[in-house]
């Protein structure tokens, strides 16, 4: 049984029965024996079906808000911004996916000498859709979106943080006409998510940490099939000493600690050019002392409690070691009392890539800053890491910026600007970031596969 807690209160707000490995292997079958029916589907039923599970999520908007603050704590505020964003993804990939499953003449026979060459795009076939709980509507849309109107059927497993959304998702899903078989929802943790890959499903897309990321890479590995991982990150920013301070500290602010710090392109180490270090700081901790913390159901809370408690840990010994090791304090520091996994927005200054709050995720409201010389210092401090989502610079020089974000080793980089993702860019990332890409067109090829043909009239 799932016990789903609100992480604002600790209150018990529902309890799930997950899926037994029966249950789970009928799931397979029965999405297995759709999936041709689906695909043969004229692709305009399947997009109309699609169209309609967006005007859903528009229609419901305020209702699947409160579900999703109620089971992760996010903001009320943020989440109906989740909810409310995630049509412009879909109408993306209603735009623009029968464009990309098109036939394409490579060339006429008359240039080859009698055989003409054409490429077609097939669907994968079954899919299985693991995903994280920390925006459960971007990250779950950029995939079983373009799985389905690409002839795809999906296994979709929320994250057990994100259980009852994923169950509002199914059921727009069937209301807006996708056959019960096409999108098949999976219920609970880690174990029933390794219970799907036991099946020989034909593409693997995962959302979620690095270290459940290598489980489920080796966890396939040897069978040939397609495989994405959107993992974690320890995204940096280098702040320049010509940029407006203000309006830097608050974009940063906002960018670090934006849903309690828990977004997988969440600033989380910020390098400032020595020149304009400390006035940079003050506005940096202005800012983030003015953040309301505490109910995510009330107007104005910007900070709500932590999803997992776990992490409260996680950033209890960040902290405590940057302190040890002679780190400032400027904000926080500590987690709050009372019910909920509420921790203090932190700021420490004068870390260093020593430290776990500058190496490890820390994927909380907590943030790590170091003084550099110039840019080569900050360019190999940013560098410095094994992951690589997205970095950022901030400077007025836009030259500059792109000089030193095309040495950083990341998926997207960002010059004035930080924690932003667009559906017509692929969201992409290196190293233990993961590998693949979903939105943008590579998004929506990641579900086809190529057919090469070589026809010669007799
Ligand atoms: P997680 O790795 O704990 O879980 C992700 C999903 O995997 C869940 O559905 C979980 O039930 C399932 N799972 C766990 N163990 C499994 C196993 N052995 N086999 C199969 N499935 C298994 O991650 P999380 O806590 O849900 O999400 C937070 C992480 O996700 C952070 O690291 C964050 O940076 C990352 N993230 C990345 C992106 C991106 O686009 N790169 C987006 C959102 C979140």
């Amino acid at each position: 049984m799932l016990i789903i807690r609100n992480p604002a209160t600790g209150a018990v707000i529902a309890q799930k029965p997950v899926d037994t490995a029966s249950q789970i292997a009928d799931k397979y079958r029965r999405a297995r024996k759709a999936q041709p029916t689906w695909a043969q589907t004229p692709y305009q039923i399947r997009a109309a079906a699609i169209l309609r599970f967006r005007d859903l999520l528009i229609k419901n908007a305020d209702d699947l808000a409160q579900t999703l603050s109620a089971e992760m704590g996010k903001p009320l505020s943020q989440a109906k911004g989740e909810i409310r964003a995630t049509p412009q993804r879909i109408d993306f990939f209603l735009k623009h996916t029968e464009e990309a499953m098109k036939e394409e003449l490579a060339a006429e026979s008359g240039l080859t000498g009698g055989t003409r060459e054409v490429i077609t795009q097939e669907p994968l076939g079954v899919i299985a859709n693991i995903s994280a709980w920390n925006y459960p509507y971007f990250v779950g849309n950029n995939v079983f979106i373009p799985a389905l109107l690409t002839g795809n059927t999906v296994l979709y497993k929320p994250s057990e943080f994100a259980t009852l959304s994923g169950i509002a998702i199914d059921s727009m899903m069937h209301e807006a006409g996708i056959p019960a078989d096409a999108f098949i929802t999976v219920i609970g943790g880690g174990a029933e998510g390794a219970e799907i890959l036991k099946h020989p499903v034909n593409g693997v897309f995962f959302t979620g940490s690095y270290g459940t990321g290598k489980k489920i890479a080796e966890s396939v590995a040897g069978r040939m099939i397609r495989i994405q991982l959107e993992l974690g990150g320890k995204d940096p920013v280098y702040v320049c000493e010509d940029v407006d301070i203000e309006k830097a500290a608050e974009s940063l602010a906002e960018g670090a600690f934006y849903n309690a710090g828990q977004s997988c392109c969440a600033v989380e180490r910020i390098y400032v050019n020595e020149k304009i270090y400390d006035t940079f700081l003050d506005a940096f901790t202005k800012n983030v002392k003015s953040y309301k913390c505490g109910d995510p159901m009330q107007d104005g809370t910007f900070i709500g409690p932590l999803t997992r408690a776990p992490q409260l840990d996680i950033l209890d010994r960040q902290v405590q070691e940057a302190r040890d090791k002679g780190a400032r304090i400027l904000a926080g520091g500590k987690r709050m009392l009372g019910p909920g996994q509420y921790y203090e927005p932190t700021v420490i200054a004068d870390a260093n890539n020593s430290l776990a709050v500058m190496r490890e995720e820390s994927f909380g409201p907590v943030i790590g800053l170091q003084k550099v010389k110039d840019d080569e210092e900050a360019l190999r401090l940013m560098n410095d890491t094994d992951y690589g989502l997205t970095a950022g610079v901030y400077t007025a020089n836009e030259d500059r910026a792109k000089r030193i974000l095309s040495q950083v080793d990341s998926g997207s980089v960002y010059w004035n600007c930080c924690d932003r993702v667009s559906p017509r860019l692929p969201w992409t990332g290196r190293r233990n970031s993961g590998m693949g890409s979903t939105l943008s067109v590579i998004g929506i090829r990641a579900f086809l596969q190529p057919r090469a043909w070589h026809l010669r009239a007799p």
